[in-house]
């Protein structure tokens, strides 16, 4: 999946999500990438979020729309995408070894941030003060 998320100078919030789907799905599989509130979410009150990994998950959690109402309680983004991460932890454990899913945040600050069940989850940001490459949260410019 390929998730991005925007804040514009009058800090109006968008994003958009596309993906080629799992390895090996079946036809007409649909993951989470289409459907608003699981692959991709907007509130322009509060912010935005967007996912990548096993869409199943996601969907099951409502994924995206999870981690923009845990923004709104006061969540953090990256606070959130965990919570949400460890909410899908929670009622299947298994997923901790077995699977990769990744949640991306911004909130109506500007304030961002990821969490991933895996290690190794990456993300991108671009504004006017910095180009950045953020892995496990790590900035690499
Ligand atoms: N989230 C996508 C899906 O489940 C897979 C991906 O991350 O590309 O369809």
């Amino acid at each position: 999946t390929i998730g991005m998320l925007a804040i514009d100078v009058k800090g109006n919030i968008s994003g958009a999500c596309t993906t080629s789907g799992m390895a090996y799905k079946l036809h007409g599989r649909i993951g989470d990438s289409p459907i608003i509130g699981a692959g991709l979410y907007i509130d322009n009150e509060i912010g935005g979020a967007t996912s990548t990994g096993v869409g199943e998950e996601v969907v099951r959690n409502v994924g995206s729309f999870l981690v923009v109402e845990l923004m709104r309680q006061g969540y953090s983004p990256e606070a959130a995408c965990k919570e949400a991460v460890m909410r899908i932890i929670k009622k299947k454990p298994e997923t901790a070894k077995n699977i990769q899913v990744g949640f991306l945040a911004i909130n109506k600050k500007g304030e961002y941030g990821a969490y991933a069940i895996q290690q190794g989850f990456s993300y991108a940001v671009c504004n006017a003060e910095k180009q950045d490459l953020l892995i496990n949260g790590k900035s690499y410019y």
